[in-house]
């Protein structure tokens, strides 16, 4: 199984929209995918089509040990790819995890006997809160996405010495590849953007760029992934140009 972590501190740069559709085309080529929500906005959960108001338990409740993984996979409206849900409870979870010993460690410790699955993929809050961490250090593998516009890069650092630490400090090699989110070449700021990092970070950024399209922001409020909203739109095939990239690396 391979595990991924969609991650940045920074809000609104791409992840959840990287998160549901990079699931959905790994999903829709076969593969085996199990999409994890580790955001109290629960945008992945609703993103995908799921009614949050029918659910009666999520992953908070996995962090707070009251029920196995297993009992809150639901299945989403794609063959190949379940989901576990999060709400708004998972807010309170940063506090009452606080005082627990190793509780970076509980989802590492919950997906341990999870099987059955190609890939799984986490979606995780813009912070590098004790959620982020839990995604981070369950999956090893951190895709960044990276919005193309100015102090992008600055933002950066901050992951680069938490994931530096966890490496150091906790003996867990992280991996980290880049995505470039929200791409517009109609302004010089991307390609500066798009240049310094594959300067950078070289062959650990994606060769798959994600061009800035309506189409992509337009889907969640539909309930779905851009598959099923407009999959000839240039966001949909960038996604699963994406898609096919992740299956091909060695991370
Ligand atoms: P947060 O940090 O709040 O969780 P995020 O990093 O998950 O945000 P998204 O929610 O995926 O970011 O994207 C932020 C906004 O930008 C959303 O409204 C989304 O629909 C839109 N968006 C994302 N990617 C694109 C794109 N390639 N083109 C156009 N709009 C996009
Ligand atoms: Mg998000």
């Amino acid at each position: 199984m391979k595990k991924i972590c969609i991650c940045n501190q920074k809000g609104g740069v791409g992840k959840t929209t990287t998160a549901v559709n990079l699931s959905t085309y790994l999903s829709s080529m076969g593969r085996k995918t199990l999409l994890i929500d580790m955001d109290p906005q629960s945008a992945t959960t609703s993103g995908i089509g799921i009614d949050k108001s029918k659910l009666d338990r999520t992953i908070y409740d996995v962090l707070l040990g009251e029920c196995s993984i297993k009992d809150v996979i639901v299945k989403t409206q794609l063959e190949n790819l379940d989901i576990v849900p999060s709400d708004m409870d998972l807010v309170g979870a940063e506090v009452e995890l606080s005082n627990e010993v190793g509780r970076e460690f509980i989802l590492r410790d919950a997906i341990a006997d999870l099987d059955g699955y190609d890939y799984l993929i986490v979606d995780s809050p813009p912070n590098l809160g004790v959620l982020t961490l839990n995604a981070m250090i369950a999956c090893e593998n951190l895709l960044v996405p990276v919005q193309a516009e100015y102090y992008a890069l600055e933002g950066l650092a901050q992951l680069l010495r938490t994931a530096e630490l966890i490496t150091r400090r906790l003996r867990i090699p992280l991996k980290i590849r880049f995505l470039i989110t929200m791409y517009d070449k109609r302004t010089r700021i991307c390609d500066d953007v798009a240049n310094q990092l594959r300067e950078y970070f070289g062959d650990r950024v994606f060769k798959t760029v994600i061009p800035r399209n309506v189409r992509l922001a337009e889907a969640p409020s539909h309930g779905k992934p851009i598959l099923l909203y407009d999959p000839n739109c240039k966001g949909a095939i960038a996604y699963k140009k994406l898609a096919e990239e992740v299956d091909s690396v060695e991370w």
